[in-house]
Parts: structure tokens; C-alpha cells; sequence
């Protein structure tokens, strides 16, 4: 018996290079195979005469060839075989495009099952590359409901089925976590059987409460995971600051906080009093001024004797808000420090010193806060900024250097409510729903390619009235996907036909991180007219003078991001717009878009992309900070999400503690998952 840990390469037919195939899709283990599930079937139970088979619906039959099948070349390239079959009903031509092996496997006067789709027409039916089975053979293709795998270049179905088939015969399918009692309570299949029957069901139904097993398998693994932390955090305990007053900061500040500010103020101050670590999210939309709000609960922290951790999301984040943060608190004499990955070895290793010895009070810093070289004085307050792009993991790895510190989470994304209650179950919620005053909406327009000429004068005019724009691009470079448009060849185009007379920069992900932080820097001090980026300027970056941001293939983009990225403009006190372009005519799509051109409401707008694109690619790929559910779908899958974290809070009280096979599998389980969650930020 092989173990689920094993590598593919222990099955028949993997060799190395299937196994890079298999990598593709993050498959390298048994579990990981076993663990891919298909994303539909094929009903190919039943067995139709040819006479009833209908055009454009493919479908099984059985059928005798009626004479050797020939090859014909037509062209280098092209070769056609043809052959005829038949059953008692009627005959069929089959044509098979360079597929050289058919006529050495389909013999004159044998009978096999085929499965295809006829196309009418005047001279009769005909048949292009069906598949074919022979009748003695055992049914992989034919015969039987198939599964349709998510597949990369190079690997087919029938390969995929063959090498689940196989680790399913050689290994045991995951443990059982469910207890039998939660089973019966909820309907839910047993593991073994659940496992077995998404890939091989014996009917469509099997199929389908296979697949709620597994939904409901996946949430319940999740909100018990989220359950124990905080059982784990309830009885934790923090020393009270004594100091809540923050008359000297308010008094450095360069405007007053709006009401939505004070009133997360107040709740954290409030939260610092208690006993207790705090366990805040601070959710507001862009431009709402979370970063005063961070601002404020480090300065809280610093007075009381400990120190404060900002971590953000990117360098350029980082970047800005030690300058902005450093700038403000200074004038407090307050110490504050920033740590990046693309700091040289020597620098990093003195700021850590700092760090270490409780010199640094505010420490500013990407995910090399998180490095075990990262050692804290005290760590009081641990704040990540645009929390989205966080794992749990990460915010628990953070928090780890401090002996329970204050968590403040920050978030800039409106999240969907019953993905808040996924992401931050565990948390209290203080809300900004007010922007500081003077801000106007940022007038958002879709145009098609006609408009380019009016685009141009536009961006032309804004420059011209001493202001910046924004154009991004959804690729780096051209040859990453065909026909979208790419930053690095857009900006050439800009600068050398379009603007020659303006200055154009640009800005994108493959960059080093001291030269987008140098990009970054000059557009904020006004060096460039034109930044042309992909999506790393969507975070947070903060350029007051910039009042046009130009989307170009704005279809490419999932909502959430669209309205994250158009905030970065509208950010000053000059009127702003923002102009989305899309090439893609699909009506669908275009609705998608006029709907962001009618509403600025960050939560109307995170509603409708959790409908339309669901949570996977909610906040573009794998940033969620969520696990990647492998059949769990939020959007459609809402009442089984409700009935597992019905059920996982019962099973903390029943089973929290026990010793029952089940229980330490399901521990297990979690612990694997919240890594895995950790892990899709890299
Ligand atoms: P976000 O919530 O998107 O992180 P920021 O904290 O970056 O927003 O704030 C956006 C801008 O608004 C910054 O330039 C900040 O200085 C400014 N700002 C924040 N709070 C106020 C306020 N109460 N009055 C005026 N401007 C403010
Ligand atoms: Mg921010």
C-alpha cells in the first residue's frame, strides 16, 4: 500500500517528464492527485443507435468497422483517415485528422464503442475524431459517467483519469474527519466513499453528493480551524495601556479625523484598556484614511512602552508609509523604522539590531518582518495594512514575535460579508464609512477603441493643466497572452508615436524592488507626466497630483481591483477620472464595467464580483489570503457553508478535546490547511 504523501512518480506511465506536466497543476503527490477533482462529467452511460444520434450532441454507440480505414495526404501537415461503421440502424463515415494510429487500432470487422458528434450534412452524417473503446476493454471513455479534469498542455483527460484511477487503487483516500454523528446529522457521505465517487460516481446523483461531501469537508476544516484560534485566543491575556490619551498626536496631525476615524479611535482605545489582546479589522474603502487611523493605535502602543509592527503588503507600501508615518511621529520623537527584503544584508541587519534592542518604536516592513531574524523588544501591536493579501498564517506568524500583542488588520477591499465571515470570523469590525472631506467621486467612463484619439487629447489636457496620470496595462510583456495590452510595450509606444514631448515612466512587477521604489518615488515628485504600471501601483501608493487614471483592457480586470485601482487618483483636491477601455464586445462584460462606471460603493461593487467571478479570482489570482477551496465555490455554495460552521462550532464543544481518530485527523488537516494559506502569497 502506498501512502498519500508519495510521489506520482510511483505510478505507472509517470516518468519525470509527466511528472512536470502533472506540476503544472500542483499535482506532485498522491494526495494532490487524489485531491484534483473534476470540474464536470460526461453522462456516457447509455449506448444510442446511430440512427438516433444527433448533430452537435455527442454521444456513446456501438458500432462494427466496415472496411480498413485509409489515409489520405492531403497537404504537409494533413493527413485524413477515413473509415466507415455501422450498426443494425445505419451507417456512419468517421474521419480522424492526422490520428495515424487509428488505422492500425480500428480493425475491419471488430466492433467497438465510439463517443462523438455527428454533423449533418446533404450527403449524409459524418463523424470527426470520436473516441473509441474496444468492446473487450475495460471502460475508460466510453460507457460509463466521465469526469472532465482541469488539464494543462500536454496531459489529457484520459491520462489525468488513468493516474487517479491508479493512486486510488494503490492508497487510502484522506482520513475521515467527520465524526459519524455530524454525518448523519448533515447527510454527508463517508470520506472513502466521497473520495472514490468524484472521480469514478456511479450516477450523476453519487456525483453530486460526492461533491457536497467535499464542499462541506472544506468549510468545515476551515471554520473549525478559525474556531480554535480563537478558543485559543479567548484565554489569552494582555497587560492594559494605562496611557489612552492622544492630545499630542492629534495635535501633529495636518487635518482633524473625520467622525468614522474618531469612531475607530475610540473602539481600539477601548480595546487597549481591556485585559485582553485586541482583534480588530479596520475596513474602509480607498482613501478612507485607515493609515491615520494605524497611525493612531501605534502611537497609543509606542507611549505605553512597547513597540508597534506595520507590515504591508509590497515594498512600495512599505516605502510610503515609513515616509509618511515616519514623517508625522518624528515630530512626537518617536523612532520609526522600515525593513524590506531588497534592503542590502548590512542594513537589514541594523535595523534589526534596532528592532531587537527596542530603539525602533514603529517598525515599517514587508514580509521580511516575518524572517526569524526578525527578533522584537517588545512587540505590542502588530498592524498589517490591506490585510487581503495576507494568510491567516501570516497574521499568526507576526503576532507570534510579540507575547500576544494588539492585532490590527486593515483592509481596503470591502469584502462581501459571508467571505468576511470566512476571512475574519475571528475578529471585531470597525467600519470607515466616511471620506475625508473634499473628496469628489472619480467620474468613470468605458470606451471602445474609437475613442483613442480622445483619450490621448484628454491625457494631454490633464498634463497640461500640471497634472499626472495613471495608465495600466494587464500584462508586463507582450508575449504573455496574446492581443492584451503590455506595460512595457505601451510606454515605448507612448513615448516614441504618442507623447514624444511628455515624459512617460514605468512601473511594473518584474522590476527590481529599489528600481520600482525609484519609479514610484519620481512620479510621487512629479518627474514623470505618464506613469504606464501594471497592477503593483494597486495598493495603497499615494500620488495627490495624479487625476487620470487611463485602464486599458479594463476587461481583463475583476471589479474589486478595477475600484481598488481607480483609487489611486481622486486622491488631491483636483477633479479626477478614470477611463476604462475594452476591445472585448461580449455584452456581459460590458455590464460589468458600465456597473463600476455608475457606483463608487466598494461594497455594492465586491458583492457583484463575488457573484460574477467568485472568490478564487475575487481579488485577482491567489491573493485572497484565503485557502484556495478546491470545489468549494462561495459564491454558489452559501447554505452548506452555513451548515458547516453550524457544524464545526458543535464539534469544538463535542470533540474539541478528543482523542477519537477522527478529531486528531481533522487537527491535522487544519494545520495543513492554514500553511497552504500561508503559503499562496509567494
Ligand atoms: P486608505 O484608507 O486608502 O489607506 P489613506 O490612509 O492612504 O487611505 O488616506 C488617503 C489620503 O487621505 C492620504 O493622503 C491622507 O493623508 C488623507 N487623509 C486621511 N485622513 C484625513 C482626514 N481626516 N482629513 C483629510 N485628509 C485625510
Ligand atoms: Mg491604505
Amino acid at each position: 500500500m502506498a501512502r498519500l504523501t508519495d510521489p506520482i512518480t510511483i505510478l505507472k506511465g509517470i516518468g519525470p517528464a509527466k511528472a512536470k506536466q502533472f506540476a503544472n497543476l500542483n499535482i506532485f503527490t498522491l494526495r494532490d492527485l487524489i485531491c484534483h477533482f473534476p470540474r464536470g462529467y460526461e453522462d456516457r452511460t447509455s449506448l444510442v443507435p446511430i440512427e438516433k444520434l444527433e448533430p452537435d450532441k455527442p454521444a456513446c454507440f456501438r458500432a462494427m468497422v466496415m472496411n480498413t480505414p485509409r489515409t489520405a495526404h492531403i497537404r504537409k501537415g494533413l493527413d485524413l483517415t477515413r473509415v466507415q461503421v455501422a450498426d443494425h440502424s445505419a451507417r456512419l463515415t468517421l474521419t480522424f485528422f492526422n490520428s495515424k494510429y487509428v488505422s492500425e487500432q480500428l480493425q475491419y470487422g471488430k466492433e467497438y464503442i465510439f463517443y462523438g458528434a455527428v454533423s449533418g450534412d446533404f450527403i449524409g452524417y459524418n463523424m470527426t475524431n470520436p473516441t473509441f473503446e474496444a468492446l473487450d476493454s475495460a471502460p475508460v471513455t466510453t460507457r460509463r459517467i466521465l469526469p472532465v479534469y482541469p488539464l494543462t498542455a500536454g496531459l489529457s483527460n484520459a491520462a489525468m483519469l488513468r493516474a487517479v484511477r491508479q493512486a486510488l487503487a494503490v492508497c487510502d483516500p484522506p482520513a475521515e474527519i467527520l465524526p459519524e454523528e455530524v454525518r448523519e446529522k448533515y447527510g454527508i457521505l463517508p470520506a472513502e466513499r466521497a473520495y472514490t465517487a468524484i472521480h469514478e460516481p456511479s450516477s450523476m446523483a453519487e456525483a453530486e453528493l460526492a461533491k457536497k461531501r467535499l464542499i462541506f469537508e472544506e468549510f468545515f476544516v476551515f471554520s473549525a480551524g478559525l474556531a480554535l484560534m480563537r478558543t485559543a485566543r479567548a484565554e489569552k491575556k494582555a497587560e492594559p495601556y494605562g496611557k489612552t490619551d492622544l492630545e499630542a498626536f492629534y495635535k501633529v496631525l495636518p487635518f482633524s479625523l473625520t467622525g468614522a476615524q474618531r469612531r475607530a479611535v475610540e473602539e481600539i482605545l477601548a480595546d487597549f484598556r481591556k485585559g485582553a489582546p485586541m482583534n480588530r479589522l479596520v475596513q474602509g474603502d480607498v482613501g478612507s484614511g485607515k493609515t491615520m487611523v494605524a497611525a493612531a493605535a501605534a502611537y497609543c502602543t509606542v507611549i505605553n512602552g512597547k513597540q508597534a509592527a506595520l507590515m504591508a503588503p509590497t515594498e512600495i507600501l512599505a516605502e510610503q508609509h515609513y515616509a509618511s508615518l515616519g514623517r508625522l511621529l518624528s515630530r512626537l520623537d518617536i523612532r520609526t523604522e522600515l525593513l524590506t527584503g531588497s534592503m542590502t544584508p548590512k542594513e537589514k541587519k541594523l535595523v534589526r539590531e534596532r528592532i531587537a534592542s527596542g530603539e525602533a518604536q514603529l517598525i515599517v516592513g514587508t514580509h521580511a518582518l516575518l524572517t526569524d531574524a526578525t527578533q522584537f523588544s517588545d512587540l505590542g501591536l502588530v498592524i498589517t495594512d490591506e490585510q487581503h493579501r495576507f494568510g491567516v498564517g501570516q497574521r499568526a506568524k507576526l503576532s507570534a514575535k510579540g507575547k500576544d500583542p494588539h492585532l490590527l488588520v486593515m483592509s481596503a477591499t470591502p469584502i462581501p460579508r459571508t467571505l468576511a465571515l470566512l476571512m475574519y470570523g475571528d475578529l471585531e469590525v470597525s467600519i470607515l464609512d466616511e471620506l475625508p472631506p473634499g473628496r469628489e467621486a472619480v467620474d468613470t467612463f468605458l470606451v471602445g477603441e474609437s475613442y483613442r484619439p480622445r483619450i490621448n487629447a484628454f491625457i494631454r489636457k490633464q498634463v497640461a493643466e500640471g497634472h499626472q496620470c495613471f495608465v495600466v496595462c494587464p500584462a508586463v510583456e507582450e508575449n504573455e497572452e496574446l492581443g492584451i495590452k503590455a506595460a512595457t510595450v505601451w510606454a515605448e509606444t507612448l513615448q516614441q508615436t504618442v507623447f514624444p514631448d511628455l515624459r512617460i515612466a514605468l512601473l511594473h512587477g518584474q522590476m527590481k524592488g529599489a528600481e520600482k521604489e525609484a519609479a514610484m518615488a519620481a512620479f510621487a515628485r512629479g518627474e514623470a507626466d505618464v506613469m504606464v504600471a501594471t497592477t503593483v501601483i494597486e495598493v495603497g501608493v499615494d500620488v495627490p497630483n495624479a487625476t487620470l487614471m487611463v485602464i486599458e483592457d479594463a476587461d481583463r480586470f475583476g471589479l474589486s481591483q478595477l475600484h481598488q485601482l481607480r483609487g489611486r487618483v481622486g486622491r488631491g483636491a483636483a477633479k479626477s477620472y478614470c477611463i476604462l477601455t475594452s476591445r472585448n464586445k461580449n455584452t456581459e462584460t460590458l455590464q460589468r464595467l458600465k456597473a463600476l462606471c455608475k457606483t463608487t460603493d466598494g461594497f455594492k461593487i465586491a458583492e457583484e464580483d463575488l457573484k460574477l467571478r467568485g472568490p478564487g479570482d475575487f481579488f485577482g489570482s491567489r491573493q485572497s489570503g484565503l485557502p484556495a477551496f478546491r470545489v468549494a465555490d462561495l459564491s454558489f455554495d452559501l447554505a452548506t457553508l452555513k451548515e458547516a460552521q453550524q457544524a464545526s462550532s458543535e464539534w469544538i464543544d463535542a470533540y474539541g478535546a478528543s482523542d477519537l481518530p477522527e478529531a486528531k485527523a481533522l487537527r491535522e488537516r487544519i494545520g495543513d490547511l492554514f500553511q497552504r494559506a500561508e503559503g499562496t502569497m509567494n
